[in-house]
């Protein structure tokens, strides 16, 4: 490609919008143009990348025996209503009618898709196990997007769905799953880890993991050992439980990890809970309390500054919040403050005097969206606690070895699920095995967020003041500069230097433009190839100055830019 044909248009100055460096530098390098809020579009440059991510990753999921295919991102609301989640996926989910007034809604997930088609096309065992995946764009309306495709409102995912006759099957789909996003995020280059995650609040029925991409703008927090290989999103630290140690379903696979220890006290009643709560730690943030059956009962948070409550319930209402996790409240409410409820549903604002007012036992309301100040534990609303709760702090010991917990920001690159029949018993997706009986699918799914493993690579290629892009992604592996235009010598060597390396299949741009050499060594830094041929006066004696990775540059004869590159 020459770049005097090229649509890029480098921009000099930090743009005042963004935060995130790699969102600052996708900007200045003309990859991304935002039109609405959280919403992108992809310039040529970034659409080379995301063309060469997207082809590792059908790569690999094909490698993996996924096939791959395509669902509509519009979706009837009938199938959201029949799994349960209209209502309950809250304000993320958008939803549009068509002019006859029928709802659809704009795909965030395609759970319910993937269930209604395998539900009419498989009906015997015969046909298992499958795994169906798709790269297509999701819609999720989000609170705060941010860090430009980060976290987007239209993005784009790798979303693929296993199905299994029983449980033994869908552990082994997601083995296969794990290892291809293993060998996906080493081959885009990322710093990444794999870390448990926890499935009790999005309501599924066994083992969770995240992959994380190594950060320091992440939004999610990693737990993990200075000395083992134990790693675990904060909520899953929290929570201490581990794979198999749920004890809600025989059919969670342990993968030979053994449960943690409870290192926390247990609190059996509300009283004990709330004592706790006022006189523990003060960097408790977080706390989630399970139910006897192992279902999650209530998340609770409690911050250690004073927070005026009627300043933070307009807030939340003026932000429309959602109270669905303690991040997000916390985050709307910009200081910490406390509220518990059943999951699931709003969850109650309680600040620290009613945490006070709640162990006195005085009496009140206790409906959902009221608030929580007089209602009486045990008798308003139930609190059958098993106690299984915990914050979790840096440096403390590990679970699993007792050797220091170190914190890591990380960005949530992709996620593995075992769903179980969730999604096969609320939507009746059923089939004739072997023994003549009809059981429910065993489903699993997984997903990459494909936009945003851009960002995080480019997250993790800023080098000083240069981007430099792993190989892989690198919209160009090779670019050339030619410093003036205006010398012959030049031109020829760096004509014949482009017909070398296109011929031999490289990427390669060439930098043809009738800019000063400053304005071209910018724009180099912005465009990001790892091997950077620069033809200036040497040409006359056949040298080129050729820059790698690391930024240093070596004046080498022009006969050896192919092989350098390759
Ligand atoms: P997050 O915790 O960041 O909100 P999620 O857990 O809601 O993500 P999943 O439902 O697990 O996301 O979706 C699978 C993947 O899609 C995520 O691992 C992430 O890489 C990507 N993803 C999710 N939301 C967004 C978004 N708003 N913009 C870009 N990518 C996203
Ligand atoms: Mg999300
Ligand atoms: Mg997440
Ligand atoms: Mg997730």
């Amino acid at each position: 490609m020459r770049q005097s044909q090229l649509l890029l248009t480098t921009l000099r100055d930090v743009p005042s919008e963004a935060e995130a460096r790699s969102h600052q530098w996708l900007l200045r390098g003309g990859y991304i143009r935002q039109i609405a809020a959280g919403i992108y579009s992809y310039l040529p440059l970034g659409w080379r990348v995301l063309r060469k991510i997207e082809h590792m990753i059908r790569q690999e999921m094909d490698a993996a025996g996924a096939q791959e295919m395509w669902m509509p991102a519009i979706q009837p609301a009938e199938l959201w209503k029949e799994s349960g989640r209209y209502g309950a996926y809250g304000a993320e989910l958008i939803r549009l009618h068509d002019r006859q007034e029928r709802e659809f809604v704009l795909g965030p997930t395609h759970e319910e898709v993937i269930t209604s088609i395998v539900r009419n096309e498989i009906s015997s065992y015969r046909r298992l196990p499958v795994n169906l995946y798709q790269i297509q764009t999701k819609y999720r309306d989000e609170r705060r997007p941010r860090f430009g495709l980060m976290r987007g409102r239209e993005f784009l995912m790798k979303d693929a769905y296993s199905f299994d006759r029983d449980w033994a099957g869908l552990d082994a789909a997601y083995r296969t799953m794990y290892a291809a996003y293993e060998r996906i995020f080493s081959r885009c280059g990322l710093t990444f880890r794999p870390v448990e995650a926890d499935a009790g609040s999005i309501g599924g029925q066994g083992e969770t993991h995240e992959f994380m991409a190594l950060a320091d703008i992440g939004e999610d927090i990693i737990v993990s050992c200075s000395a083992c290989d134990y790693a675990a999103n904060l909520e899953r630290a929290e929570s201490g439980r581990t794979a198999g140690s749920s004890g809600n379903h025989p059919h969670a696979s342990t993968d030979g990890q053994a449960p943690s220890e409870v290192h926390t006290p247990n609190v059996k009643s509300i009283e004990e809970l709330s004592a706790f709560l006022r006189t523990g730690p003060e960097q408790i943030i977080k706390t989630l309390v399970y139910r006897a059956d192992g279902e999650l009962y209530a998340v609770l948070v409690r911050g250690d500054r004073e927070v005026n409550d009627t300043k933070v319930k307009s807030y939340l209402k003026a932000e429309q919040v959602e109270l669905a996790g303690a991040d997000e409240v916390l985050q709307a409410a910009g200081a910490p403050v406390g509220f518990v409820g059943p999951v699931g549903l709003s969850l109650n604002i309680l600040v620290d005097h009613e945490v006070a007012a709640m162990a006195e036992g005085i009496t009140g309301a206790n409906r959902i969206d009221t608030h929580l100040t007089g209602a009486r534990p045990g008798k308003d609303f139930a609190l059958e606690f098993t106690g299984d709760f915990r914050n979790v702090t840096e440096g403390e010991p590990c679970p699993r070895c007792g050797q220091a917990l170190e914190f890591h920001r990380g960005i949530e690159l992709g996620h593995v699920f075992k769903l179980g029949t969730k999604y096969s018993e609320a939507m009746n997706a059923t089939f004739l095995d072997s023994d003549g009986r009809e059981k429910p699918l065993v489903m699993g799914c997984y997903g990459i967020g494909v936009s945003r493993v851009m960002a995080a690579v480019a997250e993790q290629s800023i080098v000083e003041d240069r981007l430099v892009w792993p190989m892989s992604v690198a919209p160009f592996a090779a670019h050339i500069i030619q410093v003036s235009m205006k010398d012959e010598e030049q031109r020829a060597l760096a004509e014949q230097l482009y017909a070398e390396l296109g011929a031999a299949g490289v990427d390669v741009l060439l930098d043809d433009r009738d800019e000063r050499p400053g304005v071209k060594f910018k724009d180099a830094d912005l465009v990001g190839a790892p091997h950077r041929i620069i033809i200036g006066r040497g040409a006359a004696s056949g040298e080129i100055e050729w820059m790698g990775e690391d930024g240093i540059k070596t004046t080498i004869p022009a006969a050896e830019a192919v092989q350098r590159v390759r």
